[in-house]
């Protein structure tokens, strides 16, 4: 996705960019708020020792999707409102379940998962580098969703993830990878940047997080019912 890759400050200079695993873009189920982004993961995330990510994981999936509408239309979250007085704790390791589905993105294509990062997940470092991750709203997708339901009756919600792209520099040598991954309108965007650096996320100042709410490129309010295949049968 353009807009991850604009949105960060890249290494210089920045001379190729080579897309990657390109995943299908939704994957849709019965009671997919329920699922996993584990039923995507590659063997050896998947065995990793992870439960409690997933705990965490399931604990704020379940909160977006009881409290869908409210959340956006305020652009707010709150830790302590889903875990409680232990949000920082749960927090680690929610970013660590997202971490675990950025890592095995670049396992997939070949890309070494730099050393702090591994170090974040297995709890030996407390403070996570090379990343840089903002948790938003895709507007497109929230307004197909409330259409979906309200005009289908398919309120099961979808997960997804982005193209991986992977930027290269004059020796090529990978710089670092950025894609997006998701469940209904919620979004997260990233980059893995090699070069050694400090992570950060715009969920981690606070109990708060104020989502931006965005349009993807090309697309503006009206656009899912024009959009609805079974609206608009060609
Ligand atoms: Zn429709």
């Amino acid at each position: 996705m353009v807009r991850a890759f604009g949105s960060g400050p890249w290494p210089n200079p920045v001379v190729r960019v080579q897309s990657g695993s390109d995943r299908e873009d939704r994957i849709q189920g019965p009671n997919s708020a329920k699922l996993k982004f584990a039923k995507v993961l590659c063997a050896n995330c998947n065995n990793a020792r992870s439960q409690s990510f997933d705990l965490a994981y399931d604990a704020f999936t379940e909160h977006i999707h009881q409290n869908s509408k409210a959340i956006v239309e305020v652009g707010v979250v709150q830790f302590s409102r889903i875990y409680g007085k232990g949000w920082r704790d749960e927090r680690r390791k929610l970013t660590r379940y997202l971490v675990k589905n950025i890592c095995c993105r670049l396992a997939e294509d070949g890309v070494q998962i730099p050393q702090p990062v591994i170090q974040f997940m297995d709890g030996s470092v407390r403070y996570l580098q090379n990343l840089i991750l903002e948790m938003n709203i895709n507007m497109a997708k929230y307004e197909m969703g409330v259409h979906l339901r309200d005009a289908h009756g398919i309120g099961e919600g979808s997960l997804w993830m982005g193209d991986h792209g992977i930027i290269y520099d004059s020796q090529n040598s990978p710089l670092g990878t950025y894609s997006h991954l998701g469940f209904d309108w919620f979004n997260v965007d990233y980059q893995m940047l090699f070069g050694h650096r400090r992570g950060r996320a715009n969920f981690f100042s606070g109990d708060t997080v104020k989502l931006e709410r965005f349009w993807p490129q090309g697309f503006s309010t009206g656009d899912a019912v024009r959009a609805c295949r079974d609206c608009n049968p060609s």
